[in-house]
């Protein structure tokens, strides 16, 4: 972490609450359900489909876990109540993978074979390290059981090539990105041109895998070398789409869903925003930088909203 990012990183708290609340506001749906499902209306009519995320990560005992199970399946059920094309994004430690891994997979079996029922697909996001044989661990035993499930590896770990073997041999869907946490160098590439790289090394081997791959990036020049792999390995179009978190390069969303490549979106929602985003901006100093141009430019008036 650079001096200015860091300087940025370790000033968040300071952060008055509705400041947070406006910086975050174009990353997040709302604090509510419907208005997720407000957000995912409009993209689907956009022609993109969705991925929704429930804020709020942390889970302080088994009551919260299964609270959060049931807020789960209250997503699938109005996703499909609503007819959205979307599925959702879940997190192991908020269904109780700091507690116990086996109230966890019990956890996460329930709401995948909920989601399985109502056909509707279950994303596993990749947290910080600790979790992530875990996390892989119980992928790879609910796929066995259930088709709708798939992971997240990420291109800055330098396991992730070793992952994307076992995934291939598995054949559960996988999506791709760099990786949003603060790894040491023991076990993470550090340089954001090694990790560029490792990304496309890594979506090469998965596409020439066969598995399907979800290519969740913003980053043009990742894009342009997916877009050259697609072409060249002749890899159909239901074999990939294109990711993106909501709020980010609106304009590089459009165009990829203009030429017809299938887009997800994430949608994150609920209260928990607070400590999302501020979470946020200080495992990643890189939108800490983020949030330091836009509030210059709003300030400025050079951000257009
Ligand atoms: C759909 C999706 C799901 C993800 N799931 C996970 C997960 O499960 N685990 C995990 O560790 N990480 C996850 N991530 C985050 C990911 O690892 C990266 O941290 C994030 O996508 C930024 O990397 P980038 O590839 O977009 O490249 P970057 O080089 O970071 O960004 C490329 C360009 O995109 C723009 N940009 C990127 N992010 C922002 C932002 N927040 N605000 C404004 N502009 C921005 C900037 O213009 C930047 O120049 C996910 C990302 C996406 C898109």
């Amino acid at each position: 972490m650079g001096i200015v990012d860091r300087a940025i990183a370790n000033s968040v708290p300071v952060i008055p609450r509705p400041i947070v609340k406006r910086i975050s506001g174009r990353y997040i749906a709302g604090d509510t359900l419907d208005e997720a499902v407000k957000t995912v209306r409009d993209l689907n009519r956009e022609g993109c489909v969705a991925t929704i995320d429930l804020l709020g990560e942390s889970t302080e005992s088994k009551a919260d876990a299964a609270r959060k199970l049931k807020d789960y399946k209250k997503v699938v059920d109005t996703i499909d109540e609503h007819d959205l094309k979307s599925g959702i994004s879940i997190k192991l430690t908020g269904l109780g993978l700091t507690l116990n891994e086996e109230l966890c997979r019990a956890n996460a079996e329930e709401i995948v074979e909920y989601a399985d029922a109502r056909g509707r697909f279950v994303r596993v996001d990749m947290e910080d390290s600790p979790y992530t044989d875990a996390t892989l661990g119980i992928v790879h035993d609910l796929y066995r059981r259930h088709g709708n499930t798939g992971a997240v590896l990420q291109a800055y770990m330098r396991r992730s090539l070793d992952d994307v073997q076992n995934v291939i041999d598995a054949g559960f869907s996988v999506r791709l990105c760099k990786g949003i946490y603060d790894e040491p160098r023991s076990i993470a590439y550090k340089d954001f041109a090694t990790v560029r790289q490792n990304y496309i090394f890594l979506l090469d081997e998965l596409l020439k895998g066969g598995v399907y791959v979800g290519i969740a990036t913003h980053d043009e020049f990742l894009i342009w070398h997916a877009l050259r792999l697609i072409h060249q390995l002749e890899v159909p179009a239901d074999r990939y789409e294109f990711q993106m978190l909501l709020g980010v390069d609106e304009e590089l969303r459009s165009i990829l869903v203009d030429a017809g490549h299938k887009l997800r979106v994430y949608v994150p929602y609920g209260e928990d925003w607070y400590e999302y985003s501020t979470r946020r901006l200080k495992e990643n100093p890189k939108i800490a930088g983020y949030v330091a141009k836009d509030v210059i430019g709003s300030i400025t008036g050079k951000v257009k909203r």
